[in-house]
């Protein structure tokens, strides 16, 4: 390697660089500091996936009905910043993000003190799409900032309570990224099938602009949820692969979730779970899974036939059951739990927790009744055929 030509276009006093010796340990500590980087970068990227190893765990209760609990008014909802907002806002539950964060807040904390490793941003309905409603697109970005932001400081109030908790990665803030409330796949027009409402374009841009507020907030994870129309999810897959892309970063970790609306077993846009799975597994997601429409009760078949297809970890967070006749849900946590328990010691799940109905007392029983149950392990999966 070494040549004395090289060698006269360097300072001598470089020239201890190029003896064999030195160059080599320089390589050596070079390599070394490169190798201890990309460790950083692993274990950064994959602490959840390090705790999945070891445990089942779980994901956070319902958002909705724990601000139901409160009995905001419309001006609850608009606070001092938008008191003069020329439409309603009562209901817009995302933009209590912005004007009655403690609330959020202390409803996150509600879930963490329950047993809950995964939190989810309130920000179900944050994007421009679904924001147009309240004539409020301009704020989704600075709603799911804010959304992020209420979420990271719950769990560093919890973990500042809990030291003990700092001995294992997490909790981790997960961001909610909702379906939109228009669909790619369907027609809104009955006369008219062919019609759609908007374009995957829109779509994926309202979902990148999310995806960028949720991200500079801090959250750990990102979380497709509650799909029903697989079109939409993938607009939201591909905004966050070209979110990651144009800002050169590692990837979050991505978790997705689908939902079942009938007793066929399929979404919404008419495909089975086998099919919906299918769909998304380019995507590389930490986990796979269902939540909404369906209780535990209803799920269990679904959430078995998943944990036999899917070669990622599985979640599921089934609503307190199906809803009475008021539209409210009346399951108890310990019986919400006793379903759960079980697909735990199946060894179905590696995620649960609960969707629509659900409150921190659920979440505290369901993390009771799944502590030291061994997690669902991952298939080997075949590489030849
Ligand atoms: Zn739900």
């Amino acid at each position: 390697m070494k040549g004395s030509n090289v060698k006269l276009f360097k300072p001598s006093s470089f020239s201890f660089l190029f003896s064999p010796f030195s160059f080599l340990s320089l390589c050596l500590f070079a390599y070394s500091l490169f190798m201890l980087y990309l460790r950083g970068l692993y274990f950064q990227m994959t602490n959840i996936q390090n705790l999945l190893q070891k445990r089942i765990l779980v994901i956070d209760g319902a958002m909705g009905t724990m601000i139901q609990r409160h009995k905001l008014t419309e001006a609850d909802y608009r606070g001092n910043r938008f008191a003069d907002w020329p439409s309603d806002l009562k209901g817009n539950n995302d933009l209590l993000c912005l004007t009655q964060p403690e609330i959020i807040k202390n409803i996150h904390l509600l879930y963490l003190e329950a047993g809950a490793d995964i939190i989810e941003t309130n920000t179900f309905n944050a994007q421009t799409v679904s924001m147009a409603d309240y004539n409020m697109s301009s704020l989704a970005h600075e709603i799911n900032l804010a959304a992020a932001g209420c979420a990271r400081a719950a769990v560093n109030e919890y973990l500042e309570k809990h030291p003990e908790r700092k001995s294992e990665p997490g909790p981790f803030v997960a961001g909610a990224i909702g379906p939109m409330n228009k669909t790619l796949s369907l027609s809104p027009d009955v006369n008219n099938p062919g019609f759609r409402s908007i374009s995957f374009d829109e779509v994926a841009e309202a979902y990148y602009e999310q995806i960028d507020g949720l991200v500079q907030g801090g959250v750990d994870v990102l979380l497709i949820e509650t799909i029903f129309d697989t079109l939409n999810a993938k607009a939201a897959i591909y905004a966050i692969k070209k979110y990651f892309r144009d800002n050169e970063m590692a990837e979050l970790p991505l978790m997705i979730s689908g939902t079942i609306t009938d007793a066929s077993g399929r979404t919404l846009s008419g495909q089975t779970l086998e099919a919906f799975y299918t769909s998304v597994q380019h995507a590389n997601p930490i986990s796979i899974g269902l939540n909404c429409a369906l209780g535990a009760n209803q799920m269990r078949s679904h959430i078995e036939e998943l944990s036999q297809i899917a070669n990622c970890y599985t979640s599921a967070y089934p609503n307190a059951g199906l809803p009475n006749a008021l539209g409210e849900y009346d399951e108890a946590p310990s019986q919400t739990a006793h379903f759960i328990e079980e697909w735990a010691k199946e060894g179905f799940v590696n995620i649960v927790g609960g969707c629509c109905g659900t409150t921190p007392d659920h979440i505290k029983h369901i993390a009771e009744h799944v502590k030291g149950v061994e997690p669902r392990q991952l298939p080997i999966m075949e590489t030849e055929l």
